[in-house]
């Protein structure tokens, strides 16, 4: 099965969330598996700094966007293994730029512009480079136009006609809505700014776009794909998606544990394993506390945070709680965040205010993000809605217990201790139901109760999770049904 797959994001050559982790690792373990997979991106500034060589490949093409005709180049090179080609579509104007998307919180202006291209840049490609392609797997709302096209502008191209689309929902919250007169740069006729289509309230939405047209459709939990078809989790999107239920499936992320595995991590001051645990931790605990000049105390735990400054990630529970808790409790707290400045103010003024029990780091730091990952005895994840998430899968690993909102993935791999679990061994974490500062509360309390009073249950739910397979063989195995699924429906469509 030949599989393109159509993203923004990449590890290792750009991330900004988990679909740049998805789509570094996806692709490796297809690829494994016996799949011919290569993936296509945009040539952003950032992806110079990977330490991957790029080479430019012989191959030109024009793509209109409205009245525009503009010209993009390819680039390529590979994921790290060598199994799969990356080719990258350079247009300096679109993607020479410091971000990938806006600014802050704001979007570059052009955003419709630029992903319009893209879209159509990748159809180009298939037919510039004749790449065989069975499967174009699209990632969110940049690519969102391209199952539109493939019906409609591409539908009697020889290089397209037979192709399947598949398109990703990784976060339904971020849709792609632009003003309606966007429709021109498209290209696409009038007559698909319908209900049905692309139109949204007045709008064009390019998630939808993919939404309508793709021949199978995938979130990446199952219960997020349940969320997504109800008014409290859709976005708007909520009656499409139950419109095309038959299409939609659930697929949890898998990890990639040649980059997240304590027993082989560069970042760490020890690498440890399920057999060394407690040993392992403790040291990379003081190394921690040490670079974020926390007091020097292996007594206290350790509750890690690490996520982008947004409201879906739960701040603002987070903060309030911090202001009571960093008064009240022996409890020290390690944060990474990066993104709106409105959640980085209260956090570095609690940091200056508690010296000692609380380190702040406002920036993307991976290696950091490792290091908390290993030194906390707690992870905290209290998102609001949650498609997925990889840091819990990550704190699993580590064996830094999660205490989150069960909610899409994190209800989907967290199993809450309960006198049940606990006595049966299959409790990996801690879980709250109802969205407040208080349950929030009462679930790390929870936590901090058995850490304190229960080491040996401590320790069973530390390695319950530590040794849970989260590995990318799992979800590649359920995307290759899906592929296959989606041929089917295409081959009964066509
Ligand atoms: P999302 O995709 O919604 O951001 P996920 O939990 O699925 O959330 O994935 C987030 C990924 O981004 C993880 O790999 C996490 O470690 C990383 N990450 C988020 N913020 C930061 C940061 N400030 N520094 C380093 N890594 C970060």
């Amino acid at each position: 099965m030949n599989i393109l797959l159509a993203t923004t994001e990449a590890v290792p050559f750009v991330k900004t969330g988990g679909l740049g982790d998805v789509a570094g690792a996806l692709p490796n373990e297809l690829a494994r598996r016996g799949c011919q997979v290569s993936v296509v991106m945009p040539a952003f500034r950032h992806i110079y700094q990977a330490g991957r060589i790029i080479e430019g490949v012989d191959c030109y093409f024009d793509v209109p966007v409205g009245s525009k005709s503009i010209r993009g180049r390819v680039l390529k090179s590979t994921l790290p293994g060598d199994l799969v080609t990356v080719y990258f579509i350079d247009q300096p104007t679109y993607f020479d730029r410091d971000h990938l998307y806006g600014v802050g919180n704001k979007d570059y202006p052009d955003n419709c512009e630029r992903f319009v291209f893209f879209s159509r840049a990748v159809l180009e490609l298939v037919r510039t480079l004749k790449l065989p392609v069975d499967i174009l797997h699209v990632n969110d709302w940049q690519t969102g136009l391209i199952p539109a096209y493939l019906r409609t502008e591409y539908a009697d191209s020889d290089a397209h006609e037979h192709i399947a689309s598949v398109m990703t929902i990784h976060n339904i919250a971020y849709q792609g809505r632009f003003w309606h007169w966007d429709m021109l740069l498209t290209g696409l006729d009038w007559s698909h700014f319908n209900w049905r289509e692309l139109e949204f309230y007045g709008d064009i939405n390019l998630l939808k776009a993919g939404i309508v047209f793709a021949d199978a459709i995938n979130t990446v939990s199952p219960t997020y794909a349940k969320e997504i078809q109800t008014p409290k989790f859709g976005c708007g999107l909520e009656g499409v998606l139950q419109s095309r239920q038959d299409r939609l499936r659930g697929i949890i992320n898998g990890i990639d544990e040649s980059e997240w595995n304590p027993t082989t991590d560069p970042h760490l001051a020890m690498n440890y394993t399920v057999g060394n645990w407690r040993q392992g931790k403790s040291f990379c605990k003081a190394s921690l506390q040490k670079e974020l000049h926390l007091s020097p105390r292996l007594d206290v735990p350790l509750v890690g945070m690490v996520g982008r400054l947004v409201q879906q990630k739960g701040w603002h529970l987070i903060i309030p709680l911090l202001e009571s808790w960093l008064q009240q409790s022996d409890v020290q707290w390690a944060i990474l965040g990066s993104g709106d400045p409105a959640y980085q103010g209260p956090l570095m003024e609690l940091a200056s205010k508690y010296p000692g029990k609380i380190g702040v780091r406002i920036e993307f730091s991976n290696a950091l993000a490792h290091r908390i990952e290993a030194g906390s005895d707690i992870f905290l994840m209290p998102s609001q809605f949650e498609p997925c998430g990889l840091n819990q899968l990550y704190s699993l690993k580590y064996g830094a217990v999660p205490v989150v909102h069960a909610t899409g993935g994190l209800a989907d791999t967290i199993v809450d201790h309960t006198p049940d679990t606990a006595a049966s061994g299959t409790a990996t974490g801690f879980a709250f139901s109802h969205y407040s500062v208080e349950d929030l509360a009462g679930a790390l309390q929870r936590a901090l109760d058995v850490y304190r009073n229960d080491p040996a249950g401590w320790g069973r739910m530390v390695e319950t999770g530590m040794l849970q397979d989260w590995s990318w063989t799992r979800s590649a195995r359920e995307y290759q049904q899906l592929y296959e699924d989606a041929l089917r429906w295409r081959r009964g469509n066509a």
